[in-house]
């Protein structure tokens, strides 16, 4: 069932005929493409004491421990995967989770 505002209209309105859980999960992954580091981005990424918010990181970490702890739990399992073997997909999808819950 269609839900409706109170002026009639539906509230949440298909845009070009797609349901908009669908046109914000396609605008997710695209932001999450943009965040995507470049393999010797991710070196840098890795090997660096600052995470991206200011605060200190282990070297070998991702993140620093609060914004890691703020991802979900398979986002959190994901950055243990190698550069080349799935990193870099992960942390643009973190990047992007950040974002998004900042
Ligand atoms: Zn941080």
């Amino acid at each position: 069932m269609t839900r409706l505002k109170e002026n009639g209209e539906p509230l949440h309105p298909p845009v070009n005929g797609v349901p908009p859980a669908f046109v914000e999960i396609d605008r997710r992954r695209a932001r999450a493409r943009e965040l995507r580091p470049s393999a010797s981005e991710a070196v840098a990424i890795l090997m660096a004491a600052e995470c991206r918010c200011g605060a200190w990181k282990p070297k070998g970490h991702a993140f620093c421990k609060s914004c890691f702890r703020a991802l979900p739990l398979i986002c959190q399992g994901g950055l243990y995967n190698k550069i080349g073997h799935g990193f870099e997909e992960i942390f643009g999808e973190a990047l992007e989770w950040l974002e998004r819950s900042r």
